[in-house]
């Protein structure tokens, strides 16, 4: 989609620190870490919000979990624990929209998260 950052992390037009990519999913580092590991998680195909799901496109979002479990047993945050994290809406904190999935892990993580 025309003017959608992650799209065009996704097109390779914007550099990101990739982790993993497949014909669906990519997983780039993300600019600004909240945590030691912090990963973006994203389908290749522009869905602007997890609300926007449908039976037909929810197949995606487990694509995007298996893929960040596979990634924090490889980057070793399995053990003692990590956070998958999904922002809906500007209240919500969501500041880009195309759905991705926060991985989170490498400290101790609080809860309620703010
Ligand atoms: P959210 O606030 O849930 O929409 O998350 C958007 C995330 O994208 C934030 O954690 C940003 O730091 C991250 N982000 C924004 N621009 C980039 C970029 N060019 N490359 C990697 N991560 C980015
Ligand atoms: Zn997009």
């Amino acid at each position: 989609m025309a003017d959608c950052l992650f799209c065009g992390i996704a097109a390779k037009e914007i550099p990101a620190r990739v982790a993993y990519e497949d014909e669906a999913v990519l997983a780039f580092h993300d600019i600004n870490p909240q945590a030691p590991v912090h990963l973006q998680v994203i389908p290749k195909r522009h869905i602007a919000r997890v609300s926007e799901l449908t039976s037909e496109t929810i197949g995606l979002m487990g694509k995007l979990v298996l893929t960040a479990n596979r990634l924090a047993g490889e980057l070793k945050i399995a053990e003692p624990g990590y956070r998958l994290v999904v922002n809906c809406n500007a209240g919500a904190g969501q500041s880009v929209y195309h759905l991705h999935l926060h991985l989170l892990g490498g400290r101790p993580m609080r809860w309620p998260p703010g």
